[in-house]
C-alpha cells in the first residue's frame, strides 16, 4: 500500500517512522512524505549559536506523557534525554512590575497549602478569602462547555484568571483563558468539579492518593520537563536518519488532493502521484482546503480550528551580567501588566547542556491569541521591545552578545469551546473513509508527545488497513 504523508513536522515524521517500523515487521506499506518548506521538523528547530543550544520552537516536553520519550528510546537516543533542573524550579509572576514567586503548593492554579497561599503577595486578601470559601463549593455536573476563564472565575475570581490562568495558558497554547475550552485543555478540572465541587479539595485528595501510591511503589520523582542534550532538533535528525531519503520530498508543497478510484491523486509542483492512502499532518486549515471537494462537513470542521501565532526571542548574555536577576526558571507576565512579552525562560537554569557555565540564555515569548500584530514588526523592533521590558522587569540593561528572533505563524491550534465535539466529528468521518488519517497538534493535544501519538496512531491505522487488504487479497 502506497501512503502519502503530507507535512514534515514532528507529527508527520512520527507517522513516517512508525510506518517504517511496521514495514520492517512485514506490513505491506511504503510511505512518501511531502514537506512544503526547505527543512523537516516544522516548528521544532534548534540552533547552535557559539557554544549554546538555542531552541526556536519547543524546548522540551512533559515527562508524564510517554510518547515522545518512547520514540526517543525506539530511535536509540534515550541516553541523550535530559530532565529539567527541578531543584532550581521557581517561577515568578509579574505583579505591578515586581517578580513574585508562585507560592508553594500551587497545582496548576489551584492552591493546596494554606500558609504559603496566605502569605503570598500574588493574591489580594479578597482572593485569598475566596480561595478559602472555595473549599465549600458543592459538586455539580457540568453540562455545557465553558472557557477556562469562566470556570476559574466561578471558583477563585478574576484575579486568579488574570494572574495565573491566562499567563499559564498563553505559555502552553499561545491562547487566552477567555477563549480556551476547559473540557479540552483542563478535562481534569471538569471531572474534579463533578466529583468534589471544590477544586482545592479535589487537588488535595488526588495529591494524597498519589503520595500514598508513590510511597507504596518506592517511586522516585521524575523531572517535570524532558528534553534532549543536543536540543529538540536531535529528535528530528534521529527520525530523518531512519527514513529512506528517496521517500522524502522536501520543498514540495502538496497543492491538491482528489479521489482516484479507491485511492488518491496528489498534485505538487513536481507533478501528479497516486497513492492508496493519505495521512494529513499539516495545520487543520491546509487539510480543510484540500478536502473541500471530498467531504464538505470534514472540510468545515477542519477549517473551523483557529490558530495563533507566536514569536520567540533568545538573548545570550555572559553569566556575570545577570548578577541582579533572581534564580529560577523564569517568569510569566499577566496581560494586566500591559507588556507585550508573555513570558521569559531562564534557559541556562532550566536545563543542563544549553549554555556553558559562563554564559546565560533568556528566551522570551510574544504574540499569542491577543497580539498577532507582533509578527508584523521587524526583528529590530521586537528586540527593542523585549530588551526594554526585560530591563523594566528584572533591571537587566546589559548588552546581549547575541539576539535571535523566531516567528511561528498560525502554528498553535486553539482548543476553543466545542473543540472536542468538532474533533469527534472529524474522527468519525475519517474512520469511515478508512484510507485517510489525521495527525497534528489540533487533534489530541498541543504538545510534542501528543503530536507523536497522533502520528503513531495514524501509522498503525494504515498498517492495519494494509494488512487487512493483503489478507483479503490472499483469501
Ligand atoms: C514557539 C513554540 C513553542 C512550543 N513549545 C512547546 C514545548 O515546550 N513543549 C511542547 O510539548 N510543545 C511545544 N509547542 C507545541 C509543539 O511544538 C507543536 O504543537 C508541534 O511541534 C507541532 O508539530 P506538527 O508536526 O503537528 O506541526 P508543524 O510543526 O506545524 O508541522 C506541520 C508541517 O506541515 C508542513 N506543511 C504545511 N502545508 C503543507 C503542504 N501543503 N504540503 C506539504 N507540507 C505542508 C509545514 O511546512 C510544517 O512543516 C510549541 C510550539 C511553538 C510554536
Amino acid at each position: 500500500m502506497r501512503i502519502a504523508i503530507i507535512g514534515g513536522g514532528i507529527s508527520g515524521l512520527s507517522a513516517a517512522f512508525y510506518l517504517e517500523q511496521e514495514r520492517a515487521q512485514g506490513a505491506p506499506v511504503q510511505a512518501t512524505l511531502f514537506e512544503s518548506s526547505s527543512r523537516l521538523g516544522g516548528v521544532m528547530f534548534s540552533d547552535r549559536i557559539g557554544d549554546c543550544v538555542v531552541e526556536g520552537g519547543p524546548d522540551s516536553f512533559l515527562t508524564e506523557k510517554p510518547w515522545a520519550s518512547q520514540l526517543c528510546a525506539e530511535l536509540g537516543i534515550a541516553g541523550d534525554l535530559i530532565g529539567s533542573n527541578d531543584e532550581q524550579r521557581i517561577t515568578y509572576i509579574v505583579v505591578k512590575g515586581r517578580l513574585v514567586p508562585m507560592p508553594d503548593g500551587l497545582m496548576f492554579m489551584v492552591p493546596t497549602k494554606l500558609l504559603p497561599t496566605a502569605m503570598t503577595p500574588l493574591f489580594s486578601w479578597g482572593t485569598k478569602l475566596r480561595m478559602l470559601g472555595e473549599l465549600m463549593h458543592p459538586p455539580q455536573p457540568v453540562h455545557k462547555d465553558e472557557t477556562v476563564a469562566q470556570m476559574v472565575e466561578r471558583h477563585f475570581g478574576s484575579e486568579v484568571v488574570d494572574r495565573l490562568a491566562d499567563p499559564l495558558l498563553s505559555g502552553v497554547y499561545g491562547g487566552d483563558a477567555a477563549s480556551l475550552s476547559v473540557r479540552a485543555v483542563l478535562p481534569r478540572f471538569v471531572e474534579m468539579e463533578e466529583k468534589y465541587g471544590s477544586l482545592c479539595r479535589a487537588m488535595l485528595a488526588s495529591r494524597k492518593k498519589l503520595a500514598e501510591m508513590q510511597a507504596a511503589q518506592g517511586y522516585k520523582p521524575k523531572p517535570l520537563f524532558t528534553s534532549l542534550r543536543g536540543g529538540m532538533q536531535q529528535l528530528i535528525d534521529a527520525v530523518v536518519a531512519r527514513l529512506d531519503p528517496q521517500s522524502l520530498r522536501i520543498g514540495c508543497p502538496v497543492s491538491s488532493l482528489t479521489r482516484s478510484g479507491q485511492g488518491w491523486e496528489l498534485t505538487t509542483g513536481r507533478g501528479v502521484e497516486c497513492f492508496d492512502a493519505v495521512i494529513f499532518a499539516t495545520p487543520a486549515r491546509i487539510a480543510s482546503k484540500m478536502l473541500s471537494g471530498i467531504d464538505s462537513q470534514l472540510a468545515a470542521d477542519l477549517g473551523g480550528v483557529e490558530y495563533s501565532s507566536s514569536v520567540t526571542v533568545t538573548l545570550g548574555y555572559l553569566r556575570e551580567q545577570l548578577k541582579g536577576c533572581p534564580p529560577g526558571f523564569g517568569f510569566l507576565v499577566p496581560r494586566s501588566e500591559g507588556t507585550r512579552m508573555l513570558a521569559t525562560t531562564f534557559v541556562h537554569t532550566k536545563f543542563p547542556f544549553r549554555a556553558p557555565d559562563n554564559k546565560a540564555l533568556l528566551r522570551c515569548f510574544l504574540g499569542g491569541a491577543r497580539d498577532q500584530g507582533v509578527l508584523q514588526l521587524s526583528d529590530e523592533e521586537i528586540t527593542a521591545i523585549v530588551r526594554k521590558e526585560i530591563r523594566q522587569i528584572t533591571g537587566l540593561a546589559a548588552e546581549p552578545w547575541f539576539v535571535k528572533v523566531y516567528r511561528w505563524e498560525r502554528a498553535m491550534a486553539q482548543y476553543t469551546p466545542g473543540h472536542l465535539e468538532r474533533i469527534e466529528r472529524i474522527g468519525a468521518i475519517v474512520k469511515q473513509m478508512q484510507n485517510l488519517a489525521i495527525a497534528g497538534n489540533f487533534y489530541k493535544g498541543i504538545g510534542v508527545p501528543d503530536c507523536v501519538r497522533t502520528g503513531k496512531e495514524a501509522a498503525q491505522q494504515m498498517a492495519a488497513l494494509a494488512r487487512a487488504e493483503q489478507t483479503a487479497g490472499k483469501a
